[in-house]
C-alpha cells in the first residue's frame, strides 16, 4: 500500500476527549475513528489488525473442531423471555428497538440463547453430537462507562464459541482444549507472558468455576490475585477463603494486579438447553438436555490491550503477528534514481510476500519518521540519495535504536527470517 493512496492521516495532538492510551494512539495513527463514546469505526490500518487477530483465533478454533457461522444482531424478545434475560433488571446492557408493527426486538449483546434455540433444528440424537460452533460478531451493549477506549465498546467485536456435547465428561475435555487454544491465541498475539487463567464465579447455572483470561495491564478494569509460581489467579470478586481452599492456594502467596479480561469461558451444564428445549436421545433412547459451554474472546478489546502493552513515547510497537503491515518504507527524495530504487524495493518486497506501507508522499523527512514510529510497523527501511549511492539502504527494527546499512538481498533475507 502506498501512503499517498491511504486516505487516513496521522494527527499530532492527543485527542482531548480520550483518556485511554489505546484509543489516543489508534486515533492519532489513523487506525480508528471515534463515532461517539464507546463506538469506533475501524479504518484500513485498524481493520487489517482486526483481521489478523481474527485469523489467529480462527486457526485455533478450527484446530479444536470449531465450525464458523454468523448469527444475526437482531434478536427475538420471546427467546430471551424464555430464559428470563429480557428484562432490563436482569440484563442491564440491552439495546432494544421495535419493528413497524410494534413488536420489540433486541440487539445481540450475547448469542447463547439464539444459537442454542437454533440447534433444535439440527440436534436430535447422540449421533448429532458433539457440535462446536463459533462466530465473529459485533456485539451491542449499552455499557454504563466507556472510558477505556476500544477495550470497552458499546459496539465491539467478539469471538464467541458454543459447545454442545452429550455429557459432562466430554464437555470437560473440550473445555480444557479451549483453555489450551485460548492460551495459544494469547501467546501468538504477544500477550502470552502476561495472560493468566483466572478462576471466577461460575454464575447461577453451575457450582463450578468459570474461567477468565486476564492480561496484567494498568489499563485493565479488573483486579486479580495472582499465584506467580502456579500461574493461576483469582478474580478479586471471588476472593473468599472457601474459593482459595478449593483452588488450593493461600492468600499470603498471592499478589494483587490490575488486569484486563480478554476472554471468558462458562459451563452451563444442561440448564440452558432445558430452558430452551434442546434435548437429544441417547444410546438407550432416553431424552436428555444437551450440555452447553460458552467461550468468548474480545477481539477489539484484545487489540486495545496489545496497544497498551506495546507502545512507547513515540507510538505503537506492533508485534509481528498482528501488525497491519510488516514494513514501513520511507522514500526521502523525489529524484528519479531514488524513486526508481524505492519502487523496485517495494515491488520486490511485495513479491516476497512481505507487506509494505510505502511512504511515497511529498512530506518532510521528520514527518515521515514520526509517522513511521507512531504507526508502529515492526520494520523500517529508508531509501535516500545517500543509500542509493552506497548501494545499501537503511534498515531498523521499530524497537532498535540504531539502523543497519543493508543491501536489498540482505534486507530480504532479514525480513524473510523475521
Ligand atoms: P466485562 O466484565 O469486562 O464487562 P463480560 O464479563 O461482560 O466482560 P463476556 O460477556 O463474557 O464479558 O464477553 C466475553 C469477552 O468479550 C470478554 O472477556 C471481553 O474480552 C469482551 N468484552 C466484553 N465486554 C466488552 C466491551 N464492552 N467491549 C469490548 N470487549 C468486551
Ligand atoms: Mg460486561
Amino acid at each position: 500500500m502506498r501512503a499517498s493512496h491511504l486516505f487516513t492521516k496521522t494527527q499530532k495532538q492527543v485527542p482531548a476527549d480520550e483518556t485511554a492510551k489505546n484509543a489516543q494512539l489508534l486515533i492519532q495513527a489513523g487506525f480508528i475513528h471515534k463515532e461517539m463514546a464507546g463506538v469506533y469505526a475501524y479504518l484500513p490500518l485498524g481493520l487489517r489488525v482486526i483481521e489478523r487477530i481474527k485469523a489467529i483465533v480462527r486457526e485455533e478454533m478450527d484446530a479444536i473442531g470449531g465450525q464458523e457461522l454468523i448469527m444475526t444482531a437482531l434478536q427475538r424478545k420471546e427467546l430471551w423471555q424464555t430464559t428470563d434475560r429480557w428484562d432490563d433488571e436482569k440484563v442491564d446492557v440491552w439495546f432494544k428497538s421495535q419493528l413497524k408493527n410494534g413488536a420489540e426486538v433486541g440487539f445481540g449483546w450475547s448469542h447463547e440463547e439464539q444459537i442454542t434455540s437454533m440447534m433444535k433444528n439440527y440436534i436430535a440424537s447422540y449421533r448429532d453430537l458433539p457440535v462446536y460452533v463459533y462466530q465473529f460478531q459485533t456485539k451491542l451493549r449499552n455499557e454504563l462507562r466507556s472510558k477505556s477506549g476500544i477495550m470497552r465498546g458499546r459496539e465491539f467485536v467478539m469471538k464467541d464459541m458454543y459447545s454442545y456435547t452429550t455429557d459432562e465428561e466430554k464437555h470437560q475435555v473440550f473445555y480444557d482444549a479451549t483453555i489450551a487454544a485460548y492460551m495459544r491465541v494469547f501467546q501468538r498475539v504477544g500477550l502470552g507472558d502476561d495472560t493468566y487463567v483466572t478462576v471466577a464465579s461460575g454464575g447461577p447455572f453451575t457450582d463450578k468455576f468459570s474461567h477468565e483470561f486476564q492480561t496484567l495491564s494498568e489499563a485493565g478494569e479488573d483486579i486479580i490475585y495472582l499465584h506467580k509460581d502456579k500461574g493461576i489467579a483469582i478474580n478479586e470478586e471471588d476472593l473468599t477463603d472457601e474459593n482459595l481452599k478449593r483452588i488450593g492456594v493461600e492468600k499470603v502467596d498471592l499478589t494483587k494486579h490490575k488486569a484486563a479480561e480478554v476472554g471468558n469461558i462458562f459451563s452451563f451444564g444442561g440448564s440452558k438447553s432445558e430452558e430452551l428445549g434442546l434435548f437429544f436421545t441417547d444410546e438407550n433412547g432416553q431424552e436428555k438436555p444437551v450440555i452447553l459451554g460458552s467461550y468468548g474472546i474480545g477481539i477489539t478489546r484484545l487489540m486495545g490491550v496489545i496497544v497498551e502493552q506495546f507502545c512507547d513515547e513515540k507510538g505503537i510497537v506492533w508485534p509481528e503477528s498482528v501488525a497491519p503491515m510488516d514494513v514501513y518504507l520511507v522514500r526521502l527524495s523525489d529524484e528519479e534514481k531514488v524513486v526508481r530504487a524505492a519502487d523496485e524495493l517495494y515491488e520486490r518486497l511485495t513479491q516476497e510476500n512481505i507487506s509494505v506501507l510505502y511512504d511515497d508522499r511529498d512530506e518532510r523527512a521528520g514527518k515521515k519518521f514520526a509517522d513511521a514510529d507512531l504507526i508502529g510497523l515492526p520494520h523500517r527501511i529508508v531509501v535516500s540519495n545517500k543509500t542509493v549511492s552506497a548501494g545499501k539502504h537503511e534498515y531498523r527494527h521499530r524497537t532498535a535504536t540504531a539502523a543497519n546499512q543493508l543491501s536489498v538481498e540482505e534486507i530480504i533475507k532479514q525480513l524473510v527470517e523475521a
